[in-house]
């Protein structure tokens, strides 16, 4: 068998390199970047912009001949910092929406000229998605796949999220193209981005709490009262990896955590794990809906799996790996 993964250099794709490369594949990663943070194991990696329509479909075929499987990773991506501000939003529904139309105008060429339509897709979606309204209450947030519509999600890389599933499905249903769309809700782990700007809160919080001393305290956007989920990066790719070697279901399906913890249970989760005592001091900063949570109902029904880990499992690998990064850096 073999694979090409978009986005190979960033934290998702490259875990799924690793992964397809352990279960036998051959596999192309194809980023703006290489993984910052270890080599890739891919058998070839192309420096490549997704956005540049032209060599799209010599990407995504070897020899000729389309690939078996395409995951696709590549987005403008990042933390609250990142998507909730406003600041990037042109460039978030630009990019990403432009990468998207490319990969599949690209496999309907590559149809059209093989005479082959047996390539699978796997597109990343996201719980950010779904309605605001169904996320006030920090206790109860709606997030079953069903409650998508009337749509209305808090942030233009959710809206962008959206409009990207329905562009998968419209091309699998027009031109048969073999789709499976997941919502993955916050994975974190390992050799994800921990700085920068681009961090999502499990990274944030780690490295805030790695460099501050005992009895230190750290800065939270907000008053840290939000609910959401986190689901550790292995069971990320062992759900997704699942989703793809069935062909009876395509989703879209939430992929998460339904460990539901407020961002002030994070802190002290990730204290405990690091062994320190640390107060949280809430600032203003941008926080997403009050509420989120996978609903693992569906996932369970269809393809039998389900989180196994614990959060403070999960925090307790991520911050070993931040801590040993921030020593690294000195
Ligand atoms: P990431 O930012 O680490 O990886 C995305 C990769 O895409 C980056 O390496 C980036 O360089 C690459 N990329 C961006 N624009 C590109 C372009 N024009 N050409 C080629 N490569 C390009 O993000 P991630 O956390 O690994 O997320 C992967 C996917 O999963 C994204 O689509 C993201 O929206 C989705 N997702 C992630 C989460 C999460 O919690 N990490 C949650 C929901 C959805």
């Amino acid at each position: 068998m073999n694979a090409v993964v978009l986005g190979a250099g960033g934290f998702i794709g490259s875990h799924m390199v690793e992964r397809l490369i352990r279960d036998g594949y051959f596999v192309r990663g194809i980023d703006l970047k290489y993984p910052e943070f270890s080599d890739s194991s891919a058998n070839e990696f192309v420096i490549a912009d997704l956005r540049e329509s032209s060599r799209m479909t010599d990407l995504l075929s070897i020899n000729g001949e389309p690939f078996d499987e395409i995951y696709q990773f590549a987005a403008d991506m990042g933390g609250a910092g990142f998507v909730f501000t406003g600041d990037h939003d042109a460039d978030i529904m630009h990019n990403s929406a432009t990468i998207n139309l490319n990969v599949l105008h690209a496999m309907v060429k590559l149809i059209e000229t093989t005479k082959k339509n047996s390539t699978k897709i796997f597109y990343s979606g996201s719980a950010c998605m779904y309605p605001a309204y169904n996320q006030e209450d920090p206790d109860n947030p709606n997030c079953t796949e069903d409650s998508a519509y009337p749509a209305a999600p808090d942030s233009e890389y959710g809206w962008e999220k959206l409009f990207s599933e329905r562009l998968y499905l419209s091309f699998s249903r027009n031109y048969g193209i073999s789709v499976r769309i997941a919502r993955y809700h916050n994975i974190f782990g390992p050799k994800g981005t921990w700085n920068g700007g681009r961090e999502k809160a499990p990274a944030a919080i780690c490295r805030k709490v790695a460099m501050a001393s005992d009895n230190g305290e750290i800065e939270i956007w907000g008053d840290g009262k939000q609910t959401r989920s986190f689901l550790y990066i292995d069971e990320c790719i062992e759900a997704t990896r699942r989703f793809m070697m069935q062909d009876h279901f395509f989703g879209p399906v939430n992929i998460g955590s339904e460990e539901m913890v407020t961002i002030n249970e994070l802190v002290t989760i990730t204290s405990e794990v690091a062994g320190k005592k640390i107060s949280a001091k809430h600032i203003d900063g941008p926080t997403g809906v009050r509420g989120r949570n996978s609903s693992n109902n569906l996932i369970r029904e269809k393809l039998n799996w389900d989180y196994q880990m614990t959060l403070k499992q999960g925090i307790q690998e991520t911050y070993r790996w931040i801590s040993s990064q921030i020593e690294n850096s000195k």
